[in-house]
């Protein structure tokens, strides 16, 4: 593929006999911000290990860069941000970037000013880590993680936990990233709501099953507008749909409602077609899906 930096196909792990990750697949292109989004235990941080190189996959195959050999010299030109960062709290932000720097031989000190600067702890001074909010405490592992240039950065939850302000702290220094530095993102979160607005690519999974990849364009399409049809009998109303107006894309719900995905623009002929089929509609009307109600519906499992 062009311009694909991550390549995983078919993985599955299993952790004694159980297997928790199934056939995972996702391609994740170069200068994206692809959200990995599903509830908790799903597998995401077993994804994001695998990536890392600190699971080995039971199955299929990963590529880095467009290519599977070498994988440690490619992760060299990535950085990660798993579970909690590592911070040492009895150092200020400056000290816990210089002391990643020392460690690591990076040669540019002008760096640290650069990222104390776009990770927004330019003026936290002599401020120990420890006595910083959880929301600072995760910019600054972002800007550890930024140090040595990565050209991917995969960031495990980096907004749980934080508070709405901190939330919109952490997404805009992630779309800087991304827009400034060209870092190509791998993001999870248990919420679709919290990176509906920042991610160009989502991948849902659930119990290590990928439900579905899709584009950012793709989510909102498939959260596109619909009519919204009760009747007093939905499995003839079904039937009516299918047969006498060639209507396919629709979906009931809890078994008592219909949305119609497909001729929008036909609402009153699909009225008169349900009524004279002795039919008798109680709602019909234009709706949209919500963002956060089709990723519950994917995740959660259908209800129908
Ligand atoms: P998520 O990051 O989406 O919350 P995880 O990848 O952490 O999910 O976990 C996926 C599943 O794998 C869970 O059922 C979890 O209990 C299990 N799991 C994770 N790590 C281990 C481990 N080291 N040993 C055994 N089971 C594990």
């Amino acid at each position: 593929m062009g311009n694909s930096v991550i390549t995983m196909r078919g993985l599955c792990k299993s952790y004694k006999n159980q297997e928790v990750l199934h056939d995972f697949s996702l391609i994740v292109e170069r200068g994206h911000i692809c959200g990995l989004i599903g509830p908790n235990g799903a597998g995401k941080t077993t994804i994001m290990k695998i990536l890392a190189g600190l699971f080995f996959p039971t199955k299929g195959e990963l590529e880095l860069f467009g290519s599977s050999e070498n994988l440690d010299n490619s992760r060299a030109r990535m950085s990660f941000m798993i579970e909690q960062p590592i911070i040492a709290g009895s150092m200020t932000a400056r000290e816990n970037l210089q002391y990643i720097r020392y460690l690591r031989g990076y040669p540019d000190e002008r760096r640290i000013d650069e990222i104390l600067d776009i990770v927004g702890l330019a003026s936290t001074g002599k401020k120990r880590a420890n006595k910083f909010s959880l929301g600072m405490k995760q910019r600054l592992g972002i800007g550890k993680a930024l140090l040595p240039k990565p050209e991917i950065m995969v960031l495990d939850e980096p907004v749980n936990g934080l508070d709405p302000e901190g939330i919109v702290e952490v997404r805009q220094l992630i779309k800087r990233m991304q827009e400034e530095w060209g870092v190509t993102v791998l993001i999870s979160s248990h919420l679709l709501s919290e990176l509906s607005e920042l991610c160009t690519d989502f991948s849902i999974i659930s119990h290590g099953n990928l439900i579905e990849n899709l584009s950012r364009e793709e989510l909102l399409v498939r959260c596109r507008n619909h009519i919204a049809l009760r009747t007093d009998d939905i499995n003839k109303t079904a039937a009516v749909l299918e047969d006498k107006l060639s209507i396919h894309d629709y979906k009931v719900i809890h078994g008592e409602e219909i949305q119609i995905f497909e001729r929008l623009g036909d609402i009153h002929h699909i009225s008169k077609t349900l009524t004279d089929n002795g039919l008798v509609i109680t709602k019909l009307n234009e709706e949209g899906q919500n963002l956060e109600d089709y990723y519950l519906e994917k995740a959660g499992g259908r209800n129908e």
